[in-house]
């Protein structure tokens, strides 16, 4: 818990937010301001401040946060596809430092991104 944290502030219940999933491990929900008809965010529950953080130890659990998120999609029925984001840094368009999995479908996706 890093209490200046958004996001560990959600996992404390000190913030509300749109749960899709919860465990010991993550925490899923919709991102507040969604970018695709679908979107929500999967974070650990361990505060690591993003991808660049990460610790040797830390890799079973992202592994597995992607695997939450992909899960997820299927329940909600994301069939036709779906894009998975980590944002590193302001330059990339970080603004939680919290890491966190985005997951974007129900349209059709345009590469390269912006
Ligand atoms: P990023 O820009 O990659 O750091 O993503 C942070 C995401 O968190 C953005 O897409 C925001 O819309 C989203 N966000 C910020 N505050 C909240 C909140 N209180 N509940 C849900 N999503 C949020
Ligand atoms: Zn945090």
């Amino acid at each position: 818990m890093n209490k200046h944290c958004l996001f560990c502030k959600i996992i404390a219940g000190e913030i509300p937010a749109d749960t899709l999933y919860e465990d010991d491990e993550f925490l899923a929900f919709r991102d507040i301001s969604p970018q695709a008809p679908v979107h929500f965010l999967v974070i650990p529950k361990k505060h690591i401040a993003g991808p660049a953080f990460m610790e040797e130890e830390d890799e079973q659990l992202i592994g597995k946060m992607m695997r939450v998120g992909a899960q997820l999609a299927k329940d909600l029925e994301l069939v036709d596809g779906f894009r998975m984001v980590f944002n590193n840094g302001a330059a990339a368009g970080q603004t939680v430092f919290h890491i966190h999995l985005h997951v974007l479908g129900g349209r059709q996706m345009q590469w390269p991104p912006g």
